[in-house]
């Protein structure tokens, strides 16, 4: 239920409607929207009397809420979430550039590649420590030690890192991660979600394969919950009968989750096509579409990577790649105005 207040609410009134609503169990969040101050009840309010709310003095207008996601629903918090990792912002008009290999495999690796996509305006140090293989036989990450050599590249390069947390037990791991990432095969761990939304590192969600719009915003819902609210959602394709490419990138989620939610939306290329000759394209039509960032692969040796080198840029091509997509958004943000 959102409560729609009118401008300049009595403050006295105000905190006895916030005391009534919170006796009876609901917690409030508020945000404004269009001028006016918006309470977001959240909670059983199904007893809630909607006609007594709407009668109030201070009340301009009631509405109920449809969707089962709340924190995250557009309609609780009309302004856009920025969310703030470092120095940078995901949201709010900038386009984030998340890049690195898709697993950590040295540090040297991980300081040269760390390196060369800061120089292409990268914004955030993407790799992965833990990772999620289909086959137990492949190569499954250097772990912790990975997560070691990606803050070393942190040092050195400054730039914030983004690794996917696998399992509750190597969150006391993640104290210098920056973003915490939950991967496309837990989208629906939802004791793991319910872990991340009790601490306050933001978290980026990738889509599960076969997720809908509202089962994914409601993992985000699931992290909301716990008191966490800065969390990106990251489209990376969902599985379809074409095997062509690696899984079909859905652009439509874009538009659609910017109507639904407030939340910052990346996109991945990399793992949506699983070619790297697609990544450029697909990078472009996500910035036209109007996304926040991508999460793009790179590696320094893409024919030797130890996981995702047929979908990985080399160094060059993510520079190549970078310049024009950072010029595509200040190009969209033109013709929009
Ligand atoms: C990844 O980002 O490295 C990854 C495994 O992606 P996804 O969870 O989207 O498959
Ligand atoms: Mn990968």
């Amino acid at each position: 239920m959102i409560v729609v207040l009118k401008h300049n609410p009595n403050p006295e009134q105000l905190q006895s409607l916030i005391t009534w609503l919170q006796e009876k169990g609901i917690i409030i969040h508020t945000s404004i929207g269009e001028g006016n101050m918006l309470l977001g009840l959240v909670g059983d309010t199904s007893k809630i009397d909607a006609d007594l709310i709407s009668a109030l003095d201070i009340v301009e207008d009631v509405k109920r809420v449809q969707e089962p996601y709340k924190n995250a629903n557009r309609k609780f918090h009309p302004e856009d979430t920025v969310v703030k990792v470092g120095n940078t912002q995901i949201g709010g008009g900038n386009l984030t550039l998340m890049a690195g290999p898709c697993s950590v495999e040295s540090e040297e690796q991980v300081v040269a590649i760390a390196k060369a996509v800061k120089a292409s305006g990268a914004t955030m140090l993407r790799g992965g420590a833990f990772k999620p293989r289909t086959s137990p036989y492949s190569f499954q990450g250097l772990g912790e030690v990975g997560l070691r050599y990606l803050e070393i590249a942190k040092e050195e390069t400054g730039l914030p890192i983004v690794t996917e947390l696998m399992d509750l037990s190597q969150l006391p791991l993640f104290k210098n991660v920056d973003v915490i990432q939950i991967g496309a095969r837990n989208m629906q761990n939802f004791d793991l979600l319910k872990a991340v939304g009790r601490q306050e590192k933001p978290v980026m969600i990738k889509r599960g394969m076969s997720a809908t719009y509202e089962e994914w915003l409601m993992s985000a819902e699931y992290v909301m919950a716990g008191g966490n609210e800065n969390v990106i959602l990251c489209e990376r394709g969902v599985r379809t009968f074409e095997t062509y490419t690696r899984n079909t990138l859905d652009l439509a989620a874009i538009p659609v989750l910017r109507k639904l939610t407030h939340l910052p939306i990346i996109v991945d290329p990399s793992h949506a096509t699983g070619k790297s000759w697609l990544v450029d394209p697909l990078a472009m039509g996500a910035v036209a579409t109007g996304c926040d960032g991508l999460l793009i692969e790179v590696h320094n040796d893409p024919a030797h990577a130890l996981c995702d080198g047929p979908q990985s840029l080399k160094p060059e091509q993510f520079d190549a790649l970078a310049k024009k997509l950072l010029r595509l958004k200040e190009f969209v943000k033109t013709i929009e105005e």
